[in-house]
């Protein structure tokens, strides 16, 4: 599979946060680049620049090799970014996020739900006992609400993962 470059971005800031995507974009091309190098590149300290690398390394999106400075006797970390772990990744996430979406989608079907008329609040019928079906924000006389187009839009979203997670 093809990863596009969007893809990349939403499993990378998903995974490991936002912040890392620009040293990732200069990462993505490259082989074993020293983490100074990288510091440099980005603009960032060398700190904060690890502590972006640590991240990607916990979700193996990056693998170093380390060499010994000859000269300053101390270890110098190389950097690769591992493209493949990408498609894995994404799968993961969404499985996840068909799975949330199969829980809303049972529990919309399940429940009664009760809603304000002002949109301050909606629901379960349990919740809406305790209250006496009023609003807790406004005190108005809350409804049950027909929640049929809602559960038609999270099938429709299911669906298109479904589909999606096929390609
Ligand atoms: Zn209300």
């Amino acid at each position: 599979m093809r990863v596009s470059n969007k893809v990349i971005e939403e499993v990378v800031s998903e995974v490991a946060g936002p912040d890392v995507l620009l040293l990732i974009e200069y990462l993505k091309n490259k082989k074993n680049i020293s983490e100074f190098k990288i510091a440099e590149k980005i603009g960032k300290e060398v700190n904060t620049t690890r502590n972006m690398l640590y991240r990607l390394y916990d979700a193996n999106l990056v693998s170093f090799i380390r060499r010994k400075d000859k000269k300053k006797g101390w270890y110098i970390y190389y950097w690769t970014f591992n493209g493949k772990r990408i498609t894995h990744l994404l799968k993961k996430l969404n499985e996840k996020k068909l799975d949330r979406l199969q829980q809303r989608l049972d529990r919309e079907q399940a429940g009664q739900f009760y809603a304000c008329k002002n949109n301050c609040c909606r629901l379960e019928f349990d919740k809406a006992t305790d209250f006496e079906f009023k609003c807790p924000e406004c005190g108005s006389l809350i409804d049950q609400e027909d929640n049929t187009q809602t559960i038609v839009k999270i099938k429709k979203e299911v669906e298109e993962m479904k589909k999606q997670m096929k390609k």
